[in-house]
């Protein structure tokens, strides 16, 4: 479990309030089922939230109303709902990179929207954002529970995914012409920033149209969320590199094995996969920049753990070393930067200087991003990606809008998009979590000159 992110420096207040599209006059079909039941605590009540931050002292040395407190709204199925399912037509669509877990959230949706509120119509839109757009000619699916009941074996998504931004214009047309009320949106942050565009053109043209996201990151690094679908089941998958890595290094005289894994702005990954497969002799993460050559840099740390050890195992987050490296200035179809290469980079530099101090060197170089991204979810991260689906339907089935789930503190809640684009969730490099890794690993803190800076769980892209 991922220790929820650190309250922001900032002393601004955050506004967790959540977009509605208005009041909820239709009885939820669920109701009579649960009320038979006498299971009405199971029903979200309008007053009901989840303390941000549940620090005793932080609650209880507050003048001021406890309602006062920032608090989010916590998921669930609420007695009243804004849409009526018989007339209620939804759309789903997937978009950004792979990561474990998004065909189990396909199917959830489209189990929970079917057979619990009776919705008769959902329609998968293909490769992303592409899919609404005309000019691209990409077909529609109708999605069934029958049609998804095995996808969640496999990896991937079953609707495509696409890079490139779209015209939000272009996508709420569709949705007017296919008479769309609820759309869900499974991605990353950038699919988040493209779902608020939308959401702002659902507004200014007045529609009745639910926007609501599940967030989709490998990296774990959307804010105000304990821990994001599928990270769980890549860290895991990445072990298996890091054991072969371990293997092929002790296995040759100076084996150096190196293992490249995701995470462009946050280590997560990295580290959990280092502190699961307790091997790695250094991890580096973007969040804490370091030198390579010179007194204390990688390069002698590295040398001096094999004439030690006899080899060693580097495990590196694909956005570590940036520093090390002159902006190019590239970007990719969405317009985030083109990372380099640290893989590359550690390959030539440790050749390099294994051979300046006359050493021999067997290097192992093992990239396993795309085996990881591929995976299917493990049964951890299948119950999450179901349980996020359920509470994305009650959410969107209640008129909230503009809105992702997500967990916090353990509790499911809704969260503004805003809010999950504001800012990066990273590993604070004065944080338990690095502490744990240093331990492990018995790297030194800081390798060369660099003393890492503070890094607020918020602190921005
Ligand atoms: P990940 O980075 O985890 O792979 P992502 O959702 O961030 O996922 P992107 O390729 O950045 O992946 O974005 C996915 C889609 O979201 C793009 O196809 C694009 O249409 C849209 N998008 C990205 N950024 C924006 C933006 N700033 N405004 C509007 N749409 C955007
Ligand atoms: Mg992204």
């Amino acid at each position: 479990m991922v220790e929820p992110t650190e309250r922001p420096a900032s002393r601004e207040p955050i506004d967790f309030t959540v977009e509605s599209l208005g009041p909820r006059t239709v009885d939820s079909p669920l109701a009579p089922r649960l009320l038979a039941r006498r299971t009405t605590h199971h029903y979200i009540e309008e007053t009901d939230r989840v303390l941000f931050d549940d620090t005793l002292s932080k609650v209880s040395r507050r003048d001021g109303d406890l309602e006062d407190l920032p608090s989010l709204e916590p998921t669930g199925p609420r007695k009243k709902i804004f849409f009526d399912p018989s007339k209620t037509r939804v759309g789903i669509v997937t978009c950004g990179g792979l990561c474990p877990g998004i065909n189990n959230v396909i199917r959830g949706l489209v189990s929970e929207l079917t057979n619990h509120y009776g919705v008769r119509r959902i329609y998968g839109f293909k490769n992303g954002y592409q899919g609404f757009i005309p000019s691209y000619g990409h077909d529609v699916v109708d999605l069934t529970p029958e049609s998804v009941s095995d996808i969640d074996g496999e990896g991937g998504t079953i609707l495509g995914t696409s890079r490139g931004q779209q015209d939000a214009v272009e996508v709420v047309d569709c949705l007017e012409r296919m008479g769309i009320s609820i759309l869900f949106v499974i991605g990353g942050d950038g699919t988040m920033r493209g779902a608020q565009k939308i959401s702002a053109e659902i507004k200014a043209r007045d529609l009745k149209i639910a926007v609501v996201g599940i967030p989709k990151t490998i990296d774990n690094d959307i804010p105000f969320i304990d821990q994001s679908f599928g990270f769980q089941s890549a860290f895991s998958e990445a072990t298996r590199s890091i054991r072969s890595a371990k293997v092929e290094a002790r296995t040759a005289p100076n084996g150096v094995s190196i293992v490249k894994l995701m995470g462009r702005h946050s280590g997560f990954i990295a580290c959990y996969a280092a502190l699961a497969q307790n091997d790695a002799d250094f991890v580096l993460i973007p969040e804490v920049p370091f030198t390579l050559a010179g007194p204390g840099g990688f390069l002698e740390k590295l040398r001096e753990k094999v004439a030690s050890q006899g080899h060693a195992l580097v495990v590196a987050a694909e956005g570590a070393g940036q520093e090390l490296f002159d902006d190019d200035g590239l970007k990719d179809a969405s317009g985030n930067k083109k990372l380099q290469d640290v893989g590359r980079l550690l390959r030539q530099a440790i050749t390099d200087d294994f051979a300046a101090h006359d050493l021999e060197l067997n290097m192992r170089y093992i990239d396993p991003s795309y085996v990881i991204r591929s995976v299917p979810a493990n049964p951890y991260d299948s119950v999450y990606c179901i349980r996020l689906a359920h509470a994305a339907v009650h959410a969107a089935m209640a008129g909230r809008t503009n809105m992702v789930v997500g967990r916090w503190r353990r509790r499911f809640v809704h969260i503004p998009i805003a809010l999950a684009v504001s800012a990066r969730n990273q590993v604070d490099p004065h944080g338990d979590l690095w502490w744990s890794v240093l331990e492990a690993t018995g790297q030194p803190w800081s390798f060369g000159d660099f003393a890492p800076e503070h890094v607020s769980a918020f602190g921005g892209q």
